[in-house]
């Protein structure tokens, strides 16, 4: 990922909608955001709707999601516009290429496979069933002895027939009509959360931006990720850092680490250790989802290491919040 692309990101994931949106799909509450349409408004996506309150934000604030890598989306329908009136009201009509009257009669044409004889199906039909009329057999099961040749119209205006009819939009609402030349298309999109962005999130960006926003909350200058420069003149980087009021002095790092095989390893805590060595922070804490292992626990101890273990954002929010209360 790209530096840039990451602090877009990591701009997005402060913005509480945005937060409210990546957990629906991250719970599987949305799998895929499909736009529904309603015949008054046109295509919308009202799950958003919910999460930004103005629905002409929906759409701003979709792209932005797309644009930063965040979503991906998939063409899901076009809409056709009225040039005329604007609406997306708007009908097909299949026309003549003759005389362009859309008053035209589409019909199947059937093929009696052992005389060879090809009709329209309505000359075949006699009561219930199909009877050859050039054979008089009855035709029984279709592609074995009979089968549909294709399509054939015929315009009930000037009475001649063709295959391919012509198409034209009809709109419902100021009733002019357009072809394919006038009018105007608009792409409308079905939207999944990105693959990298859901191993991102299990790999604690989400959560970083949620426990980013609850510092702030209580009242701390916070960063994240942030470099502090150590004795040793090196820079180092925590998820997130925080300052306590105006002294800037009292700074609180915190890292995340969370494991998909349940135990968090002690790598982390020897990797803050080495850190806080060297910037000597008021207090550092590390949060572990879902835990840490007994050796890790044991070093983040001895280390001085405040270890959080939360099996989700909401335990490790709590959790903070009773050791920032306890300080
Ligand atoms: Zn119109
Ligand atoms: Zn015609
Ligand atoms: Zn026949």
């Amino acid at each position: 990922m790209q530096k840039a692309e990451k602090k877009e990101k990591l701009e997005l994931y402060r913005d509480r909608n945005v937060q409210i949106l990546l957990s629906n799909f991250l719970s599987g509450q949305i799998k895929t955001l499909e736009p529904v349409y309603d015949p008054q408004t046109g295509y919308h996506y009202p799950a958003v709707e919910t999460i930004v309150g103005d629905a002409s934000q929906v759409e701003p604030f979709l792209s932005k999601l797309y644009d930063a890598g965040v979503l991906e989306k998939k063409l899901f329908d076009k809409v056709i516009f009225c040039p005329k009136c604007g609406s997306a009201d708007v009908s097909f009509h299949y026309c003549c290429p003759f005389c362009k009257s859309f008053d035209i009669q589409k019909s199947s044409l059937i093929e009696h496979v052992k005389c060879g004889y090809m009709d329209l199906e309505a000359n075949f039909r006699q009561g219930d069933q199909y009877v050859c009329p050039k054979c008089h057999e009855p035709l029984r099961k279709i592609d074995v002895d009979y089968r549909k040749a294709g399509i054939w119209c015929t315009c009930k205006d000037c009475s001649k027939s063709f295959d391919i009819p012509v198409s034209e939009h009809f709109c419902r609402s100021c009733h002019a009509v357009s072809t394919f030349e006038e009018a105007s298309l608009k792409d409308v999109y079905s939207y999944t959360l990105k693959e990298n962005v859901k191993a991102e999130s299990s790999l604690s960006w989400f959560l970083a931006a949620a426990i980013r926003e609850f510092l702030v909350q209580e009242g701390l200058k916070v960063e994240g990720p942030a470099f502090l420069k150590g004795k040793s003149g090196a820079n180092h980087s925590f998820d997130i850092v925080a300052y306590k009021g105006a002294e800037s002095q009292k700074v609180i790092v915190v890292d995340l680490a969370t494991s998909t095989e349940n135990v968090v390893s002690e790598q982390p805590v020897i990797a803050l250790f080495a850190k806080i060595f060297d910037v000597s922070p008021e207090r550092a804490y590390l949060i572990a989802i879902p835990k840490l292992s007994e050796n890790a626990k044991k070093m983040a101890e001895l280390y001085n290491i405040h270890a959080i273990e939360a099996k989700n954002q909401g335990e490790a929010i709590a959790s903070l919040r009773e050791k920032l209360k306890a300080v």
